[in-house]
């Protein structure tokens, strides 16, 4: 299995994109700015897209990815697994023909080049080896994270979330874990906005980690743009004993 980390900061700037992480070259997690990281026939491949939430800085792409591929994708849809609360919100806010047209039923609902399929926490989805397992998350909206596991070999990606224990008793239910990225969002002095916004900070995650069993390569993602050292810094100060680097884009991991 290999991970592509497409986009993984909190922000935008030059360089820095949104969460998107591409699995070989037919499945994101996430879409989104980061999306914009790939070529056309790159864009191609892709044939799942797993989202985690339904903010903005996560779904960006797929409004855009569906258009830019629309002729391509009669007869071959992409299909986006989520929870159904979220399907809800996108259809309400996105492909509500005023944000976007919904391709949901474009060209015609018997053959339309978007499928939306509603997932429940705590199932798995295999795609050609690749299994996918949904985990709850505590974040402001209804959030999961995601575990993938290939020839036994597993990653597993927190979405955005506070302090929470489901995240760490599924990862648990496993016997490896050999990748993780994990959310800090915020630096320290930022904890009361972590907390009102459903994120961790350095603290906060250095109070969970020590509930995973396993001792993954650990990597911290959605970095608050400008303040990524200073977050790192405290990560590295809170979590001594732990393997922690920074995310980045264009980071190519292969399991
Ligand atoms: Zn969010
Ligand atoms: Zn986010």
């Amino acid at each position: 299995m290999q991970i592509r980390v497409l986009g993984c900061s909190g922000g935008i700037a030059k360089g820095v994109a949104t969460t998107s992480f591409l699995i070989d070259d037919d499945i994101l997690i996430d879409a989104g700015t980061g999306v914009c990281d790939l070529t056309l026939k790159e864009m191609q491949s892709i044939r799942h897209i797993f989202i985690t939430h339904s903010h903005l800085d996560h779904i960006a792409s797929i409004p855009l990815l569906t258009d830019t591929l629309f002729d391509r994708l009669i007869g071959n849809p992409l299909t986006v697994h989520t929870q159904r609360s979220t399907i809800k919100v996108m259809r309400e806010h996105v492909f509500n023909w005023a944000i976007w047209p919904d391709f949901t039923v474009l060209p015609h609902k018997t053959n339309a080049v978007l499928k939306l399929k509603g997932m429940k926490a705590g199932e798995t989805i295999d795609i050609d080896g690749r299994s996918i397992e949904m985990i709850m998350v505590n974040h402001s909206v209804p959030g999961v994270g995601y575990r993938v596991e290939s020839k036994g070999k597993s990653f597993a990606f927190s979405g955005d979330t506070a302090s929470n224990e489901n995240l760490w008793v599924c990862l648990n239910k496993h016997d490896h874990l050999d990748l993780l990225f994990v959310e800090s969002a915020f630096a320290n002095k930022d904890e009361e906005l972590a907390r009102v916004a459903f994120h961790y900070c350095p603290e906060s995650l250095a109070r969970d980690l020590p509930k995973l069993k396993h001792r993954p390569e650990v990597f911290i993602s959605h970095l608050k743009p400008g303040e990524e050292k200073a977050i790192m810094k405290e990560c590295k100060k809170a979590m001594p004993d732990w393997n922690l680097h920074r995310l980045k884009s264009g980071d190519v991991f292969k399991l």
